[in-house]
């Protein structure tokens, strides 16, 4: 029961106006009853008065003339009254009449404890002939139990009026309640209970109630659920596409044939796909930190965290080539690291596998640095090969080395007479006397035509150049075996040139050098001169 009444507004506000009417109507009800029996008992008393008034001229000529009988007159009418118990006239100590009712009833119990009304009432009766002669006294004894049945009949007659007023009044409230508030907020409010925003569905209006207050509540309710129902859609839409984007990105994460990777500052791999997991050769990402590309680069590590920080520290995108030495993988490789920063001083990047476009660089680079013919340096060779001297000996490793400016002695003849393929042999086969009579460490280069260039590394000892130079001249100066039985014949004529260490100018370098080589040639060809540095003597010199 108390569930009902907390669960069910209508039967709730129904109790709470019979409750209050029954209140306010209990309190009406109780003045009421104060009001009327009060007033019963005052009217009784002033009917009791008029009666003696009515009969006193009557009583006034009865004790005048002591006529009993004409006092019992007086005394039987005044008795007719009901509420009237006892009436006596005396004179003095005389009696002249009394009437005294014997049926009647004695006590009646009233439900409060009113104040005392009288219940005897005396009138002194004078002379007709002289007012001022008092004759007699009547005495009238009122029945209160009689009064107190009356009064509270009627009192109770008014309170029973006023109490089934108030429990209509509240009863057609309550119904008034019911039918326009009641009873629509629950139609409304079951509706709402049982719709379904998700089918479409919308709150329809309780009957008769589409222009008021509560026609206006579920409109704009309908408009709440279709604005609900369309974010909610709309949100759906968006997380359904939002998986579609993370299943493409998974699926380009997992297929893809570049390395991707996540990194902490440290340099650890945090995650990384299948593409990096074959390329280099580790473990599967199991999702703890993983130490395997440091230990692949290793010796190369401060390079990957200079490329860390300036990723962190300046935002930017950084990317460097790194050699992985055969013995960490079966074969040397070479990868391109691209790293950006992400969130939480964390690193995204790519590994891509360029070893052949390395290997393919490196061709190029050689082909661009390599004489045709011989397979030794050409002159671009030998600019960087001089270029590179020059730099060390800049950053403070001296490498001081004796320059040889070989040109072979009347090649032109060769060519002439034998024709060019010979003039070829001969200088591959020049190129490989240089070869077998110079050290690994040493530098040969073919400028063109028939010129030569030697460097003699980490050499400072002049006779010891000059001793080399020597060895030059008489293996050049041998027969030729060009085929056919035939043997070409020629010579080499030597620069000699000397760089201590200090910086140097590659074009005075060779300028002088060859000014050496011009005397050897004016000396007669098959010799070498010395260019004039400060230590080097200055006479071109035969073998
Ligand atoms: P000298 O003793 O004064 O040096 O006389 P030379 O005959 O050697 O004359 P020079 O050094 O000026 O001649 C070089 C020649 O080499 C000229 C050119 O025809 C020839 N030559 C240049 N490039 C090639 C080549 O690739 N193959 C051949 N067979 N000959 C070449
Ligand atoms: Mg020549």
């Amino acid at each position: 029961m108390r569930q009902l009444i907390r669960n069910n507004i209508a039967i709730r506000s129904s109790l709470a106006l019979l409750g209050v009417s029954l209140v306010i109507g209990i309190f009406f009800s109780l003045a009421s009853y104060v009001y009327f029996f009060d007033d019963e008992q005052k009217h009784t008393i002033s009917t009791m008065q008029d009666l003696l008034n009515s009969a006193e001229n009557t009583a006034s000529i009865a004790c005048y003339l002591s006529d009993k009988n004409l006092a019992n007159e007086v005394v039987n009418g005044i008795s007719k009254n009901n509420v009237v118990s006892k009436v006596t006239i005396h004179s003095g100590k005389t009696m002249l009449a009394v009437s005294q009712k014997t049926s009647i009833p004695t006590s009646f119990e009233l439900p409060f404890a009113f104040k005392h009304y009288p219940d005897f009432i005396s009138r002194e009766i004078f002379s007709p002939f002289n007012p001022r002669e008092k004759v007699c006294t009547v005495n009238m004894e009122i029945n209160q139990a009689t009064v107190n049945k009356n009064s509270t009949d009627k009192a109770l007659f008014i309170v029973e009026l006023l109490l089934f007023q108030n429990l209509l009044i509240a009863s057609v409230l309550s119904l008034i309640v019911f039918v326009f508030f009641t009873r629509p907020i629950k139609i409304i409010s079951d509706r709402l209970h049982a719709l379904s925003p998700q089918k479409g569905e919308l709150l329809k209006h309780p009957e008769n109630n589409k222009e008021n207050e509560l026609g206006r509540l579920v409109n704009d309710v309908n408009q709440i659920i279709a604005d609900l129902v369309s974010s909610l859609d709309e949100e759906k839409n968006l997380r359904l596409q939002h998986a579609l984007e993370e299943r493409k990105f998974q699926t380009f994460f997992e297929n893809a044939e570049t390395g991707i990777f996540k990194m902490n500052c440290k340099g650890e791999l945090l995650s990384y796909n299948q593409a990096l997991t074959r390329m280099l050769n580790i473990a599967t990402d199991d999702g703890a930190p993983s130490a395997a590309l440091l230990e692949l680069i290793s010796g190369q590590e401060l390079r990957l965290h200079l490329m860390i920080d300036a990723a962190l520290n300046e935002s930017r995108v950084v990317s460097e080539d790194f050699c992985i030495e055969p013995g960490r993988l079966k074969e040397k490789k070479w990868i391109n690291i691209v790293l950006h920063a992400a969130e939480n001083d964390l690193l995204q990047g790519l590994i891509n596998d360029i070893t052949e476009r390395k290997y393919k660089e490196e061709a190029a680079q050689q082909l661009a640095i390599t004489d045709h013919l011989t397979g030794l340096n050409n002159r671009l060779g030998l600019e960087r090969k001089l270029a590179h001297l020059m730099k060390e000996n800049a950053h403070g490793h001296p490498s001081p080395f004796f320059l040889l400016l070989i040109d072979l002695d009347k090649f032109k003849e060769v060519n002439d007479t034998y024709g060019h393929k010979a003039g070829d042999m001969v200088l591959i086969y020049f190129s490989n006397v240089l070869t077998s009579i110079l050290r690994k460490t040493d530098f040969i280069a073919r400028l063109g035509g028939d010129e030569f260039v030697v460097l003699l590394c980490d050499m400072s000892d002049q006779e010891k150049a000059i001793e080399i130079a020597g060895k030059i001249i008489t293996e050049a100066c041998r027969p030729i075996d060009i085929g056919h039985g035939i043997s070409a014949s020629t010579g080499a004529s030597i620069g000699i040139n000397y760089a201590s260490g200090d910086s140097f100018s590659a074009d005075k370098l060779l300028a002088e050098t060859d000014l050496a080589m011009y005397e050897a040639k004016q000396s007669g060809r098959s010799a070498y001169a010395i260019a004039r540095y400060e230590t080097s003597p200055d006479q071109p010199q035969s073998i």
